[in-house]
């Protein structure tokens, strides 16, 4: 069944402006589950989008492996092909796809501009950011040597391959407390690498974690190298750095998960669109819609909380949605 009913607003060529600039009515960055949903609902409105992919075609599912939790694939689905599906199913109904970054935002007059890193500016009526987040990393060179060989910044995503084996979650804040406790029900033992002797994370979180017997909190201690022959097998840490007690600990452990925060991609856009105190784009609650008229954000742009692709997805559709209601009421 389609619930979204195309309405009247014809698919015609881009145009140009006077001043030679490429002129569309919906213009989409990124290209994640946020990106490419918001262009198969506007291609399938007559939106004629565009969108530009971002340095990371496919977002950041094309980093993990198996996808077992997005609905649909019962037998779930590798996070490249994921996106492939994605990808050819926004192409299917028009969506002009490009490579490009978004360097540059003026939203300042009615008709908003973005220039990309060809130099190219595209005015558009309607602007759907869905740039994503990028998991932080503590920037190790073994965290690069063992990518995909055990390394991890999702748990959600890759715990499962983990079940009754023994990891460590390095972070102290909400994150890293609610991955440490969701890896508990999965995992023989999960160790919480905690550079402090305090927890970031809020009081709820905290006694969660305390009160979950198979968590162990290494307070003090900061990751500084992995070891394994095929894969990983251990976490070299420092306990209590620049101290006279500081010592050198190995630990043995399977999978190594990152929880150390997340950046929302909203930098370009921030002279205009309003942030949180994170750089998490605000949207009017129940919509996708920022500060800005027509400018709309969707996926881990604006969401620090749930942060899955198929809630992305969902809020893709919503902002090519708002879009398309913005242009009608705009007519
Ligand atoms: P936070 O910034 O809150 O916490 C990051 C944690 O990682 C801190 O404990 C920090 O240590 C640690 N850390 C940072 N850099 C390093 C490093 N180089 N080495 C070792 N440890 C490091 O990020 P979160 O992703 O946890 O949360 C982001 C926001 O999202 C927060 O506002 C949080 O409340 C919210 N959130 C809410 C959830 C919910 O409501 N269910 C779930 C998840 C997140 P230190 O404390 O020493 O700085």
């Amino acid at each position: 069944m389609d619930l979204f009913n195309p309405l009247d607003i014809s698919n015609e060529e881009p145009k140009t402006e006077a001043s030679g600039t490429e002129k569309v009515k919906c213009l989409i960055v990124g290209s994640g589950p946020a990106g490419y949903t918001a262009a198969i609902y506007a291609a399938r409105a007559n939106l004629s989008p565009v969108l530009y992919t971002g340095l990371q075609m496919g977002g950041q599912l094309t980093t993990t492996t198996e996808v077992d939790n997005y609905p649909g694939f019962p037998e779930g689905v590798s996070g490249p092909d994921l996106m492939e599906h994605f990808r050819k199913q926004a192409s299917r109904f028009g969506t002009d796809i490009r490579f490009g970054i978004a360097v540059k935002a003026d939203f300042s007059g009615s008709v908003h501009r973005l220039t990309f890193d060809d130099g190219k500016e595209v005015a558009a009526d309607t602007v759907i950011i869905a740039t994503g987040a990028t998991a932080r990393y503590l920037g190790i060179d073994a965290e690069t040597r063992y990518a995909g060989m055990g390394v991890s910044a999702c748990a959600t995503c890759d715990g499962f391959f983990y079940r009754g084996k023994d990891v460590a979650v390095v972070g102290g804040g909400d994150t890293a407390a609610e991955e440490a406790t969701y890896l508990a029900g999965l995992c023989n033992k999960v160790y919480m690498v905690v550079r402090r002797n305090v927890l970031r994370a809020s009081k709820a979180m905290q006694e969660r974690v305390l009160k979950t017997s198979n968590i162990e909190i290494l307070w003090e201690h900061q990751a500084i190298d992995l070891y394994g022959e095929n894969g990983v097998e251990g976490v070299v840490l420092v306990k209590k750095k620049g101290t006279p007690a500081e010592e050198i600990v190995r630990v043995k452990i399977d999978g190594f998960f990152l929880a150390i925060g997340h950046t929302p991609n909203s930098e370009v856009f921030r002279d205009f669109v309003t942030t949180n105190e994170n750089g998490y784009i605000i949207t009017i609650p129940g919509t996708s819609k920022t500060n800005v008229p027509g400018v709309f954000a969707a996926g881990d742009v604006q969401d620090p909380v749930y942060r899955q692709a198929i809630t992305a997805a969902g809020s893709g559709c919503m902002a090519a949605i708002d879009a398309e209601r913005y242009l009608i009421e705009k007519q």
